[in-house]
């Protein structure tokens, strides 16, 4: 791992970027919040744009298998909370039942036909490494949101 300082608001802004065209060609919007000043985390910063677009690509895709007509969006932001950033994303995708949510991030779980299952559970084996956690909240057909709070340096 090649850690470095890495600027949260750059982190977000090149995932995002990266993401944006295909998003569009899905239909769906990708929205950055603007970030209140300017929050550092030290780490791997290959790891952590890994981290984020696989749940900005969950996100589209939880968009694209929901079934009925409506306009996707996906929310990416962070905001700090004491001596830490949540970093969040979420979508108004199809969302999780329990069972789903209990296993997702399980290795080799998946729901989907082409999935490999390992997003997450890599995920969140690179946040635990990095001194953080990823927390998830979704309802079914409503969408879903994933929190990774890390420590940020002072
Ligand atoms: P994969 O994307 O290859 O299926 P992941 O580890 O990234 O593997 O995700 C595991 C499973 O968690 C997915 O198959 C899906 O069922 C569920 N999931 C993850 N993110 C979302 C989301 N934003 N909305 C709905 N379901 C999700
Ligand atoms: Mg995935």
């Amino acid at each position: 791992p090649q850690v470095s300082m890495i600027p949260v608001s750059a982190l977000l802004k090149e995932v995002v970027l990266l993401t944006e065209s295909e998003a569009l060609m899905k239909g769906c919007q990708i929205n950055l919040h603007p970030l209140q000043g300017d929050m550092i985390i030290s780490g791997d910063a290959k790891q952590m744009k890994q981290v984020v677009l696989n749940m900005i690509r969950n996100a589209m895709e939880a968009i694209t298998e929901r079934s009925d007509d409506y306009i996707g969006k996906i929310e990416v932001g962070a905001r700090r909370e004491g001596a830490e950033v949540r970093i969040f994303i979420s979508d108004n995708g199809k969302g999780m039942d329990l069972c789903t949510l209990d296993r997702l991030f399980n290795p080799f779980f998946t729901t989907k036909e082409n999935g490999t299952g390992l997003g997450l559970s890599v995920s969140d084996r690179i946040i635990k490494n990095h001194g953080g956690c990823i927390s998830v909240s979704s309802r079914v057909n409503e969408g879903t949101r994933f929190v990774i709070s890390l420590p940020l340096i002072q």
